[in-house]
């Protein structure tokens, strides 16, 4: 057993032995060494594995082969859009036009690649009903700092510095209140209805002059739709607040709302969730921000214009002086922003709003599938995603959410989201999105049933899952707190996971 797991096999540094080596260089010049100035020199080597390229290229493959992607199977992470990314997008990110372009080209080289952010952003804000958009930020949590630090530039410009609050329901994405915070506001959490839904009359007694903006989800976290939003809005603007959207959950709404034209004054796009980049372990992915009037003048710079002659430029360093200014090096990570659009233009308008209504329709079909076999605390129609929750099942057999999670890996499936939101007890929250089939969805609601029935009859079996994975139970506290990302020798009770 090592480190890492006894299916892992030993570690490169295990492996290494001295003077075992990598592949020859052709033609090495032989005065190569004397070429690097003296003081330029290492005077003891780098401390790296020495291995053989087979060895070297077995490791890695084989480690690749342990890695659970939407590729191998399906992974109905909620919150997160694992949907299916279509290969052809990966053809069009790689294309050398795009792919090789060096970020410090000049315009008259870069027109291709501006045409497209510059149509990308129309797209986007076409399907968000905002008045422009800008693509820099780097994830969603990126735009939302953006976005609020747009907000923050207008109530200043306003000469209105009284405001210091920005609310959060209680439901939201700790992306949200985080983002508040790093923009300088306090947060206020706004408690949920019964329903699931904002509590408006908490909500109201929040708002007032000192409420620089309102940060909603919707469809919110629970996968349910706002059906107040309206009144949410209305009241918003009456105080002289701002709404910012946090348009995580696009996914579900395309052709069916648009957020700008319901009175956002701002929203952030997931473009890795809802236009399939492949994401997650930490990206790439893009937040591009779209904003309504009020908060036109202070996108960041440098923004892709098009010129009388049809031409696109990016704009000039101090040509905007409202701007907030740049939010991320270049034009922002430009391959995720390729694929968005290549899947937005193989989709078209009609396909985007079926992309939605198959997702909301998955989600509702699994939901009722699984009622009786889980609680369904919010029953009413869902969005792209549900709340199930194991707190009957924990107060019959003590099983908990984590074991049910953990099991499921036995059955060949990422598990869902769990323990979040946590408003809700022992939740687990389900996204099968769009591109699931009905055996795939079918075969999960029977691993659940099994799980369920398993719980029982053999609640053993589910405290010490999983039992197929190269890994056991982790100690994932520990394991984020403190993490120890360095190799060195372990033995017996040392290791992550003793024997
Ligand atoms: C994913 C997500 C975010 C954060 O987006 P990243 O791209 O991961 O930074 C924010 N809010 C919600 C609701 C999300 O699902």
């Amino acid at each position: 057993m090592t480190a890492a797991g006894d299916r892992l096999g030993p570690t490169l540094f295990e492996r290494s032995r001295p003077g075992r080596g990598g592949g020859k260089i052709p033609h090495a010049p032989k005065d190569a060494l004397s070429r690097i100035p003296a003081d330029q020199l290492r005077t003891d080597g780098p401390h790296l594995p020495e291995v053989a390229e087979p060895e070297l290229t077995r490791h890695y493959v084989n480690l690749s082969q342990l890695n659970y992607a939407v590729d191998t199977g399906f992974y109905p992470l909620g919150s997160c859009t694992m949907k299916w990314n279509p290969k052809v997008n990966e053809w069009a990110a790689r294309l050398n036009g795009f792919a090789s372009l060096h970020p410090f080209a000049p315009d008259e080289l870069a027109q291709g690649t501006l045409a497209l952010l510059w149509e990308l952003e129309q797209a986007l804000a076409e399907i968000g009903g905002m008045r422009a958009v800008t693509l820099q930020p780097a994830a969603g949590a990126q735009g939302e700092l953006t976005g609020i630090l747009m907000v923050r530039a207008y109530h200043r410009s306003r000469g209105d510095l009284g405001r210091t609050e920005v609310l959060v329901p209680d439901s939201a994405h700790g992306t949200n209140p985080a983002t508040a915070t790093m923009a300088g506001f306090k947060t206020v959490s706004i408690p949920s209805a019964a329903d699931g839904g904002v509590d408006l009359v908490a909500f109201r007694a929040a708002l007032g002059p000192q409420t620089a903006a309102v940060m909603i989800t919707n469809p919110s976290t629970l996968g349910l739709f706002e059906s107040r939003i309206g009144e949410l809005l209305e009241a918003v603007h009456a105080v002289g607040a701002l709404a910012y959207m946090d348009g995580a959950n696009l996914n579900a709404i395309m052709g069916r709302f648009k957020p700008g034209e319901a009175g956002f004054d701002v929203m952030h796009i997931n473009v890795h969730k809802t236009f399939s980049t492949p994401h997650g372990g930490g990206g790439p992915g893009a937040g591009p921000v779209g904003v309504g009037e009020r908060l036109l003048p202070f996108l960041p710079s440098p923004r892709v214009l098009r010129e009388p002659d049809g031409s696109f430029r990016l704009e000039r360093s101090g040509e905007r002086p409202t701007s907030i200014g740049r939010v991320r090096s270049f034009a922002g990570n430009a391959g995720v922003l390729v694929r968005a659009y290549a899947y937005i233009r193989a989709q078209g308008a009609a396909g985007l709003r079926e992309v939605s209504d198959d997702a909301v329709l998955a989600a509702n079909y699994l939901m009722t599938r699984l009622t009786g076999t889980l609680d369904i605390p919010f029953s009413r129609h869902c969005m792209h995603e549900f709340v199930a929750s194991a707190a009957t099942l924990k107060a019959q057999t003590g099983i908990r959410t984590i074991d049910i999670a953990k099991r499921l890996i036995d059955y060949g499936f990422h598990p869902p989201t769990i323990y979040f939101p946590l408003t809700v007890e022992e939740a687990l929250l389900i996204e099968p999105t769009e591109t699931e089939s009905l055996e795939t969805l079918e075969e999960f609601v029977a691993a659940l049933r099994s799980i369920v029935e398993e719980a029982r009859t053999d609640p053993d079996l589910l405290r010490s899952a999983p039992h197929s994975s190269p890994v056991r139970r982790l100690d994932e506290t520990t394991a984020a707190r403190q993490p120890n990302l360095r190799w060195k020798g372990m033995t017996g009770d040392q290791t992550p996971c003793p024997d």
